[in-house]
């Protein structure tokens, strides 16, 4: 260790499952407090600058103005647009800040109708619902799609919303490993004989759930494999797109334009509007049916309050710059800008000799730092240099598998990256993360 990281805590290898809790907990006595209280370490409390696209934050502990890496706004809707924001206001003295009440209760507004039909024909499905967070889409959703008798498929690194949807729908659930097509196929033959018609399978029915893009490994889906298998199986495809929509593909429909799959071809298509869109609410579409059906039942749309109206009008808006429809080309320069930064931002960081998870496109990238004792250290040399980035760690992943996490973004200028690229570097090189020779510049 060089004498600047002093202090941060050592770490043991080779321990038992059982252990890594215990062991978490030691390495947060180390610093004699949570490690996500650790000081200077973090931006838990930030100030946004309404007028520069979410792009840098100001820490409220220290005043300083920092390069913003780790929000998921992917195309810089968040905070001023000069499209969506005037219209959004205008919406707020219109419709108010919330409806106060559910959708089949007075809470479905014009604006509510017109984000449906504005989703479902943006990703390509016939119908859509909308819910008033991302994160209850999948939970909620997934037990009114299957229960008692039905088989879930989840991949192993899927998301927490989908795994607390998949325990609460009380269907079997079994995990193939992460984007991994070859497993999958494995588990579904493990659990139905081939060829079989569905009514003869011992199974009421059986889904398999898959990312987009993986939140915390910046990897594309392999979904063109994924959704051959399960038309072989007749299994159903649920897509979650929270990570992918509005950030990849030609026209930003997401995974399935990137990799040339059918939308027919996958049953549910969920995301959320808190990455690409700058706004808030999550969504479900599929057929008409599969829609009435959870309009009848799910009860994130019959209990909970429907989406706030500014942030529908923010997400209809997105939508129309992204497609050209507010009459300019802002939309397809947002796109070509995300895919150039992010496929910039991750060669240059393997040149440095880090290593970098996930597939070009990908505007998520997470930078292997592996002992949890570099978390801290990471992030607050970056601060130091007012550069924000999202550390990741246990249990959000393996203990030993800690990682930063970079999100890219359209409205990061090449100046921001490279001033970001110089600053990691820096920090890389003192915290000792280059786990690959760099490759030498060419001048
Ligand atoms: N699905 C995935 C894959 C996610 O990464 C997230 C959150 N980042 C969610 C669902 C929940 O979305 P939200 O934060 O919009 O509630």
């Amino acid at each position: 260790q060089s004498g600047d990281l002093q202090g941060y805590a050592p770490i043991c290898l080779g321990l038992e499952d059982f252990y890594i809790r215990r062991l978490y907990n030691r390495i947060q006595d180390c610093f004699g407090r949570p490690i996500s209280s650790a000081p200077d370490a973090w931006f838990d409390v930030v100030e946004r600058y309404s007028n520069d696209n979410n792009k840098t934050l100001k820490r409220t502990t220290k005043i300083s103005r920092c390069l913003n890496l780790g929000s998921y706004n992917y195309l810089g809707f968040a905070a001023s647009d000069e499209y969506c924001t005037p219209r959004a206001i205008e919406s707020l003295k219109k419709f108010s800040p919330s409806t106060c009440s559910s959708r089949v209760d007075g809470g479905t507004t014009t604006l509510h109708k017109e984000l449906e039909e504005c989703v479902a024909n943006f990703v390509g499905k016939p119908d859509a619902m909308v819910t008033g967070m991302g994160y209850v889409t999948n939970s909620a959703i997934l037990p009114v799609l299957i229960g008692k008798g039905g088989l879930l498929i989840s991949d192993s690194l899927n998301h927490n919303s989908i795994v607390n949807g998949a325990r609460g729908s009380g269907a079997t659930v079994r995990v193939f490993q992460h984007n991994t097509p070859s497993h999958l196929e494995k588990v579904l033959r493990e659990q139905i004989s081939e060829g079989q018609p569905r009514t003869h399978r011992p199974w009421k029915k059986i889904i398999v759930i898959v990312e987009g893009i993986y939140s915390m490994e910046g990897e594309l889906c392999q979904l063109p494999e994924i959704v051959a298998i399960c038309k072989k199986y007749k299994a159903y495809v649920y897509l979650d797109e929270a990570h992918s929509i509005g950030a990849v593909g030609k026209t930003g429909r997401g995974v399935c334009e990137l990799l040339g799959v059918d939308t027919a071809d996958v049953d549910i298509m969920m995301g959320t509007f808190t990455k690409s869109f700058g706004s808030c609410g999550g969504y479900v579409a599929g057929s008409k049916e599969v829609i009435q059906y959870l309009k009848y039942t799910c009860p994130a749309h019959l209990y909970a309050t429907s989406v706030s109206p500014p942030a529908a009008q923010q997400i209809i808006s997105a939508i129309k710059v992204i497609l050209g429809e507010d009459g300019t080309s802002r939309g397809a320069q947002k796109l070509a800008r995300i895919r150039e930064n992010s496929n910039f931002f991750r060669s240059e960081l393997q040149k440095m000799g880090f290593e970098v998870l996930g597939d070009n496109d990908s505007p998520v990238m997470p930078i292997m730092l592996y002992n949890p004792a570099k978390i801290p250290a990471f992030s607050r040399e970056c601060l130091k240099q007012n550069v924000a980035v999202v550390t990741v760690a246990f249990p959000a992943t393996p203990l030993l598998l800690a990682r930063a996490r970079i999100c890219i973004s359209a409205s990061h200028t090449k100046d921001d990256l490279l001033r970001a690229l110089e600053v990691i570097s820096r920090v890389g090189d003192l915290v000792g993360i280059k786990y690959f020779p760099a490759e030498p510049s060419k001048q």
